[in-house]
């Protein structure tokens, strides 16, 4: 891949829509689902109410990767919709895998279980290739306004990004952990949760607004070579991204940019549009990857080399058509 991350003959992004079950609220409300999933590949807007101009202004069916109903398993999204592209990690292949949509949609119950399960194959992959010595490394960091916090540290000072002439862009000081064994992963994934939590009530952030990055890096080297002259390390990292709520980026395009708040809000969630479009394209020349924090730390994990594979979560809710649509468009066009 060339300096602009172009992808060149690099196999395109893995695009998953999944539609969460309507929720009791909803129910009570008599709202109902509009969405029909065709096939496995194909997910249709069904309300023969509307008039023939609203019929006209937008597509009926979408298509994308994989399409999951409402009856559908985590565990079956996560084999179908993401595995592949998580564990390319332990063959030294980073990967970055993203929950896009609304909020309460599904982004964060997709997402933490996801992180579960390629958690669980990690392990068991290790325990099979006892012929290499694998170390797991674990970071986590929200991105709120452009600015990035450590979710393994207790004091949210904002962290720079620094230029590193060999390893790209690095956020610095940012605490990486070596993780011991499983029980240690799960542990330092409830340090983050909680300290996602305290971020959102104390330092009156919303969790809708801000991207989390829980990220694993995985070092592995052959034992029998361990030492030697030639002895080489393996090294990649995955990313699971849990978006801010797309609704602010369509709330941010329709507002202008005049707000400060909105432009900064949304400058990571508008970049990753504009980045992974342009990587669906496949043509490589400039992408925008420089344009937002969360871009910035992602790219060696986004493009080039780099697998990728987005779960755009929705509700299928009639209230929430026009949020769905906007999910939708963004699965079709990263495709
Ligand atoms: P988001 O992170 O997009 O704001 P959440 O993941 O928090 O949304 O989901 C909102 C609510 O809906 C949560 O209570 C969650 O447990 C529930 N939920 C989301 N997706 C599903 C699903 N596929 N099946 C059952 N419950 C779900
Ligand atoms: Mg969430």
């Amino acid at each position: 891949a060339n300096e602009e991350g172009g992808r060149g003959s690099q196999e395109k992004i893995l695009v998953s829509v999944r539609v969460r079950p309507l929720n009791e609220k909803e129910i009570l409300n008599n709202d109902v689902s509009d969405w029909e999933c065709i096939n496995d590949s194909t997910i249709f807007y069904k309300n023969s109410n509307l008039s023939v101009s609203e019929r006209s202004m937008y597509p009926s069916a979408y298509s994308v990767d994989r399409v999951f109903g409402s009856e559908c398993s985590t565990r079956q999204v996560y084999e179908q919709g993401a595995k592949e592209v998580a564990l390319a990690v332990v063959d030294g292949v980073n990967s970055s895998v993203f929950a896009y949509g609304q909020t309460s949609s599904g982004k964060t119950y997709t997402m933490t279980g996801i992180t579960g399960y390629t958690v669980e194959d990690i392990y068991e992959y290790i325990q099979k290739h006892n012929e290499r010595e694998f170390m797991l490394k674990f970071s986590a960091m929200e991105i709120y306004n452009e600015s990035v916090r450590d979710l393994l540290n207790v004091d949210t000072t904002p962290l720079r990004l620094l230029d590193d002439p060999e390893r790209g862009t690095v956020v610095e000081k940012l605490i990486e952990e070596t993780v011991r064994d499983k029980s240690h992963l799960i542990e330092l994934l409830s340090i983050c949760e909680a300290q996602r939590q305290i971020g959102e009530t104390f330092l009156n952030e919303n969790s809708s607004r801000s991207h989390q990055i829980i990220r694993l890096t995985i070092e592995s080297s052959a034992r029998e070579f361990l030492g030697r002259e030639n002895f080489s390390t393996l090294t990649a990292t995955v990313n699971f991204v849990d978006l801010a709520g797309s609704e602010r980026a369509s709330q941010s395009l329709s507002a202008g940019t005049r707000l400060k708040e909105g432009c900064h809000i949304n400058r990571s969630l508008l970049t990753l549009g504009t980045v992974v479009r342009k990587l669906s394209k496949g043509r490589g020349g400039h992408v925008p990857y420089r344009d937002s924090k969360l871009t910035r730390i992602l790219q060696p994990c986004l493009g080039g080399n780099a697998k990728t594979a987005i779960i755009c979560t929705m509700s299928p809710a009639r209230t929430h058509v026009e949020q769905s649509r906007n999910t939708l468009l963004f699965a079709s066009c990263a495709k």
